[in-house]
């Protein structure tokens, strides 16, 4: 039986933008009309090139952000009806950059505890126990807990991050790009930490990455984005192995840059990403889609679910 800890129904978010000098402001749908249902244990990867929509979908799955319409829900409750203290001790963030995340002028142990101030927990001497545990469960020597984050190595801060991230016992983390200010030498130490992490703390993550080297490491199941929309969503195996959409198959075949400063890896698509204010008509990938039929251009996509994920293309229509 399913364990679902998220589901998202249809969501969408409209930000209202300027269309320029004395054009006034138009709508732009970051996420459009996304479904998807995460279950607890796994660890779902949200990919696609930058303004995709992936990072308003985790700022939404997090609660910072409302949906415009559509429902989240949290273990079967609306994200909006969940307290927010209550929110943030369930769903909690790593960010990519730990020299950034961290503040510097906050010894380690005050940074790790900080969520358990946060929520109301009243004995210091809960706090010094509970983050010497989760700084031994994540490779910190508890030696450090005084120690201020320009003391430490990017590994070790990122290392701290998670601890902070986990001190509360979340049920669903967001990792956004986790690895990707990390010296390659580190890389992998931290994925593998966030693996044992999961399995020993029954963790559900989601991961955005622009490094499917790190997505195909660590998810269970991938969701691809595209201007708004999930246009595929497959376990990671099949979508590595035998992808649909055209889309899928060009980041594949991409040359992807583990620096996310550096945008967008090379999608050799040929035609720009478009401007997502103005959305080509029908299927939005259609300008840049090397498959491309007459119908595309007019009429968009509908999703097709089957047993082995989702996929929003006509070449999988009946
Ligand atoms: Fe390409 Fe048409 Fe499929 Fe869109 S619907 S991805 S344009 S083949």
């Amino acid at each position: 039986m399913s364990d679902l800890v998220i589901s998202a129904e249809d969501v969408t978010r409209t930000f209202m933008i300027s269309a320029g000098a004395f054009r006034g402001k138009k709508p732009l749908k970051a996420v459009n009309g996304v479904s998807l249902q995460i279950e607890r244990g796994e660890v779902l990867a949200l990919v696609g090139e930058s303004g995709c929509g992936k990072t308003t979908l985790a700022k939404m799955l997090l609660g910072l952000l409302s949906p415009t319409s559509g429902t989240i829900e949290l273990d079967g409750r609306p994200v909006t009806s969940v307290p927010r203290l209550e929110m943030a001790r369930l769903v909690q963030p790593i960010f990519q950059d730990p020299y950034s995340s961290l503040n510097p002028r906050k010894s380690i142990g005050s940074i790790i505890t900080l969520p358990l101030r946060a929520q109301g927990d009243p004995n210091p001497e809960t706090w010094r126990r509970r983050a010497e545990e989760i700084m031994e469960l994540v490779g910190l020597s508890p030696l450090l807990f005084h120690n201020f984050p320009n003391q430490l190595s990017g590994g070790q801060r990122q290392r701290v991050a998670i601890a902070r991230a986990l001190i509360n016992r979340p049920e669903v983390v967001i990792c956004d790009e986790p690895t990707s200010a990390l010296d390659v030498s580190v890389q992998s130490q931290i994925l593998n930490l966030l693996q044992d992490l999961r399995r020993e703390l029954n963790l559900t993550y989601v991961v955005i990455s622009h490094n499917l080297a790190v997505v195909e490491h660590i998810a269970t199941r991938v969701a691809v984005m595209y201007l708004g929309r999930i246009v595929e969503v497959a376990d990671t195996e099949t979508l590595f192995d035998h992808p649909k959409h055209p889309y899928t198959k060009a980041l594949l075949e991409s040359v992807l840059t583990p620096d996310p400063s550096l945008g967008v890896p090379d999608t050799h698509l040929g035609a720009a990403y478009p401007n997502p204010v103005d959305p080509p008509s029908g299927c939005t990938f259609h300008p840049r889609c090397a498959q491309v039929m007459e119908k595309c251009a007019r009429i968009a996509p509908d999703p097709i679910d089957d047993a082995t994920g989702h996929v929003e293309c006509h070449l999988y229509e009946g």
